[in-house]
This record gives structure tokens, sequence and C-alpha cells, in this order.
């Protein structure tokens, strides 16, 4: 059970540490095959990707590709900003990208001010996070951004926000959106995952990492997949390289 690529790695263009050269050096010092550079998208606060420097990256990418030998995928991991399922991608700037990523982070900048109170208070108030409410107007929400845009991945499902599990894991599978077994959390419990794998959803194992020597930990979803007989086809990086089925 081989790991292939890491398609979800940060660098200081967000708020990472390694460089684009120095994640794709850790990727082939530790026998990965291809990586995705994909910092946190324009509405983050404070450590969203500037749209000035896109083409650096590309150029820098470039620079790394030819040096480490690694494929190296430009790639974005996008905020949600709304309950209608709006994320900070335009569709010209989609793009700009090879491969799209989509979580929810609370410290991205809502699109409206009914988003900042549904999507951002109600995620944090106690009593409100936890009604069922809240849990299906969050599932909704992320269900309406797979239909509207590209996502190939949807990162750490459940952080930050309770949603039902199964319900966007079924709509991921329609649409060609991998489901992420993010390296440093999974908010889903093992009886979750394994009705998931039942179900036939696709995978991606994913490090999230934030710094260079984390590119390509992600023993605690490889654990998982191992301890549950998970079938290997189910998962889109290990023994192979991730193919993207969403069309542009
Ligand atoms: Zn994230
Ligand atoms: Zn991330």
């Amino acid at each position: 059970m081989i790991l292939y690529g890491d398609y979800h790695t940060h660098t200081p263009y967000s708020h990472g540490t390694g460089t684009i050269l120095e994640n794709a050096m850790m990727a082939k010092q530790k026998g990965l095959k291809e990586i995705a550079i994909t910092d946190h998208g324009f509405a983050h606060l404070a450590c969203g990707i500037k749209y000035k420097d896109v083409e650096k990256m590309r150029e820098e990418i470039e620079v790394a590709k030819q040096k480490t030998g690694i494929n190296i995928l430009l790639g974005v991991e996008a905020n949600l900003i709304s309950m209608d399922g709006s994320i900070d991608l335009t569709k010209e700037q989609i793009k700009l990208f090879d491969i799209i990523l989509m979580g929810y982070h609370y410290s991205a900048k809502p699109k409206t001010m009914g988003d900042f109170f549904s999507l951002m208070l109600g995620n944090i108030t106690p009593i409100i996070k936890d009604s069922k409410a809240q849990i299906q107007k969050n599932t909704e929400a992320i269900m309406r951004a797979i239909d509207k845009y590209p996502i190939d991945i949807l990162t750490h499902m459940g952080y930050g926000m309770r949603v039902d599990f199964l319900q966007i894991a079924r709509h991921a599978k329609m649409a060609g959106t991998y489901v992420e077994l993010n390296g440093k959390r999974i908010n889903f419990s093992e009886d979750v995952f394994v009705q998931m794998a039942k179900e036939g959803v696709a995978f991606v194992v994913n490090s999230d990492a934030h710094r260079s020597e984390n590119v390509g930990e992600c023993n605690r979803a490889m654990n998982l997949i191992l301890k549950n007989n998970i079938d290997i086809n189910l998962i889109g990086n290990v023994d192979k390289l991730l193919m993207l089925k969403r069309k542009r």
C-alpha cells in the first residue's frame, strides 16, 4: 500500500512554512511521485493567496519540477463562504488552477451579513451549532458548492461545522468529488467511514502539511484503511496517481 501523491500541502503563500521547492524535495525523499500546492483561497483572512502571487507560484513550480523530477500541481484550498454554496473563486479564477480543493474555515470572510450570522456565528454559538437545523443548513451549503463548482476534493469534512457526513459523501460520489482522509483531522467515526466505503465513495489521502516534514505523512488515514480492510480501488492516490473526475 503505497502513497503515490499528496494533494494537500501548504507553503508561505498562505501559512505554511515549507516553500514549494522544499515540499517537493521532501516528497521526493519520501518516494512520492506527485504533489499539489494548495494554499488557502482568496477570502481566507490574513493568510489567503494573493491574486498577484499566482503567476509567481507557477514559476516556482516549474523550477521545483525541474530540480526534483516530482510532478507538481498548482491547486487551491478554496473556502465555503455562503449558505447558498458560494466559494471564494470566480469561474475565471478556477481556470488558474490544476486542482480545486474546498473546505470550511471559520477564518474566511463570509459573502454577506446573513452568511456571517448563519455560517460563522451559527457554527460557534453553543446549542445552535449542534442543532439539527444548523447541521442540515451546513450540509446543504456544501452540497450546493459541489453542484456549483468543479471541486475535486472536499477537505476535512466536519471540521469547524457539524454536517451529515453520509449525505454529503453520497452527493460527492455522484458528482465525482473525492472525500479527503486528512492526515491531521478525520472528523467522522470509523463506522461512518466504513459505511461510506460500502457505498462506493471515493477517497483521497492527504497530509494537509503546513511544514515540509509533514508532506506525505498520513499514517492515521492509512491505518484506518488497513484496519477496516477498505478496498484500495476506492482510494484515489494509493498505489496510483490521482485521476481528477470533475469536468471544468
Ligand atoms: Zn483546511
Ligand atoms: Zn489545508
